[in-house]
């Protein structure tokens, strides 16, 4: 067990402690935050239909309970992208799901227990106002959201509240404290769901907002309460900021600030310390702050300690941590406790619906998609990604700068051979969801970059890393894959042709600048039929991984972004074959292995059992478990 200064609020030794201090009573006030719970009530993988362990409201809120035993006092908020995020949510959306009278499971869910009060996240207007309106009916505790009016300006939401608590101070006595709670929300919602608000809503700066409001909401109560579905970043601010809630903690009168939106742990290793960031105490601007991961996985915990003044009750101590719900032990994710049983029985039905229901097609696919020779030259699984990420994109990227240049799209097969299972193998036919998230199976959200043909050229190098050297000289047979390179890494750019020519060194190695700066293997780069031009921009579509400098990809560290969407890849798959209805994606990326000129011996290790492709050949299997290939590359 963690000694820590929490533990004076409640233990003997806050009594000597405070004592020592100052006269009059004390309070200990825990003020607790769930955030992007993103519809994970149950501890399921809709996606694989099977227990996750990471995620759910029903095990965080085993923590949450443990956390309010432990408080004389504790206040419990939730801040935002509630209704959205898994097919639950999905479900419950589609019209006539959610019947008349029946209130939204979530925050049946929720009401077991006992919010303070909640602000909206940006993905709550995904399925736009009627539905949020509706969902919200549901929920048994009050709403704040100071940042959003409607167009006419009036308030779509109270902007803020005043909760009066009883609260028992150290020695026994009760007294009343007066806790302000504001809310505030990205103002990317007009951006990310312009068809649903344009026109109807208008969402102001987070930063400026707090600064008219705060000083009478200020006046009125003892502790101030930000609500703040925004992440962190010390960047100069700019109108309409995305990351927000450093600035907003500079806006005085603020005694905690929960943040959220950024799906990471604050405090902790996932943010650097400095310029007003405390990433070891939990503090912004000196205001103490959480970040408390997302789908449940962890739970903020601030803990004040108040005194009187003779005006008012003040924080005289703080502390912010974030309790998990799972550690991971050399890879193993090991449960820190036991689900609350009531939560997920709450939603049984619904939970229920959506298992069957991600079973069901969404489509239906006129070719096969596998990944079982995706390294080789079968882009089926990358047409399709990437065919789904333009036509996701091409609306947000319309009435921006950027609406004006080519557009491509990269794509990779992330399950393509990690182990002798993993590989996708889908036949032409029906495609369920749970289909759509084998081939996509990391939670990416869509992002763009601004790049030349010069740096598409550099993109498609870098992927070429897989490929060992063929030595066309050599006669005994050489291994084409370099296994210690993820498949993931090996993206594949649509509507480009060319060639790899892989007689020649890997231009790269496992960093974003050139291992050979002499070698090329990419030969004949095609851009609709003409050698690409270096110097023409291009908008990619990627991910927010690739994109923010993932894998080391040459010109790729999140500074060329010009789209971060609110949106997984994996949805905007699932949405463009619910769209389409029947997908036939022709080959997007048109590569192939440049001829090597000699008979040369090149093997591979792959799926199993397969019928190969042309030019490809079975020849046996690993003792490991694969099966061996050989390819032909004169
Ligand atoms: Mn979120
Ligand atoms: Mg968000």
């Amino acid at each position: 067990m963690r000694i820590s200064r929490r533990g004076l609020f409640t233990g003997a030794a806050a009594l000597a402690a405070g004592a020592a201090q100052a006269a009059g009573p004390r309070i200990g006030l825990r003020l607790l935050e769930t955030s992007d719970l993103h519809m994970f009530v149950a501890d399921h993988d809709y996606y694989r239909d099977r227990p996750d362990l990471t995620v759910g409201l029903c095990r965080v809120a085993s923590v949450l309970q443990a956390a309010r035993a432990e408080a004389a006092n504790a206040l419990l908020f939730d801040n935002g992208d509630i209704i959205q995020g898994n097919p639950l949510g999905d479900l419950m959306a589609v019209p006539g799901k959610l019947p008349a009278g029946k209130a939204h499971p979530i925050f049946r869910a929720m009401n077991l227990l006992d919010y303070d009060a909640a602000t909206l996240g940006n993905h709550e207007f995904n399925y736009g106002l009627d539905f949020l309106g509706r969902a919200l009916e549901g929920a048994r505790f009050p709403f704040v959201c100071a940042n959003v009016t409607w167009a006419n300006g009036d308030a779509f939401l109270p902007p803020h509240l005043v909760l009066t608590r009883r609260l028992r101070a150290d020695d026994g006595s009760l007294h009343e404290v007066r806790i302000g709670v504001i809310g505030f929300v990205t103002p990317q919602i007009m951006v990310w769901d312009r068809s649903h608000l344009e026109g109807k809503v208008r969402a102001e700066d987070i930063t400026d907002t707090a600064a008219r409001l705060v000083p009478a909401l200020r006046a009125q109560c003892d502790i101030l309460v930000g609500l703040s579905h925004s992440g962190i970043s010390a960047a100069p601010r700019t109108n309409g900021f995305e990351n927000a809630s450093l600035h907003l903690a500079g806006v005085a009168g603020f005694d905690a600030i929960f943040t959220g939106h950024s799906h990471r742990v604050f405090p902790g290793p996932d943010y650097r310390s400095g310029q007003g960031i405390d990433a070891t105490e939990g503090t912004l601007a000196g205001v103490p702050a959480v970040m408390p991961g997302f789908w449940g996985s962890h739970l903020g915990v601030i803990d004040l300690e108040l005194t009187h003044d003779g005006t008012r009750w003040r924080p005289v101590a703080q502390t912010a941590v974030t309790r998990p719900i799972y550690r991971r032990e050399a890879g193993k994710v090991v449960p820190l406790v036991e689900p609350t049983r009531a939560i997920t029985e709450e939603i049984r039905a619904e939970h229920e619906l959506t298992r069957a229901w991600v079973s069901q097609p969404v489509g239906r696919s006129a070719r096969p998609l596998s990944t079982r020779f995706a390294l080789v030259g079968d882009t089926s699984v990358m047409d399709l990604i990437n065919a789904a990420q333009i036509w996701y994109s091409r609306d947000l990227l319309a009435d921006t700068p950027y609406a004006a240049l080519p557009l491509l799209s990269a794509a990779a097969p992330f399950k393509a051979g990690f182990t002798p299972d993993a590989f996708v193998d889908l036949p032409a036919g029906p495609l369920a969801i749970r289909d759509l998230a084998e081939i996509y199976l990391f939670a990416n959200t869509i992002a763009a970059v601004r790049i030349t043909g010069a740096w598409v050229q550099e993109w498609l190098e870098r992927s070429a890393n897989v490929f060992n050297r063929i030595d066309p000289t050599v006669q005994t047979p050489q291994e084409l894959i370099d296994r210690r390179v993820p498949s993931y890494n090996f993206d594949l750019i649509a509507d480009l042709e060319w060639e790899y020519d892989i007689t020649q060194p890997a231009r790269y190695g496992t960093t974003a600048s050139p291992a050979n700066p002499a070698a090329h293997r990419v030969r004949d780069l095609r851009y609709q039929g003409k050698a690409i031009d270096p110097a023409q921009e291009f908008v990619v579509i990627t991910n927010n991984y690739r994109s923010d400098g993932g894998g080391s990809f040459p010109g790729l560290d999140g500074s060329n972004v010009v789209l971060r969407a609110p949106d997984l890849n994996r949805d905007a798959l699932i949405r463009f074959v619910e769209q389409v209805g029947a997908v036939d994606v022709s080959p997007r990326s048109r590569w192939r292995f440049a001829p090597v000129g000699t008979a040369v011996t090149v093997l591979f290790d792959g799926a199993p059992e397969a019928t190969p492709p042309a030019g490809v050949r079975r020849i046996g299997a690993t003792a490991t478990g694969f099966g061996r290939y050989a390819l032909d590359l004169t």
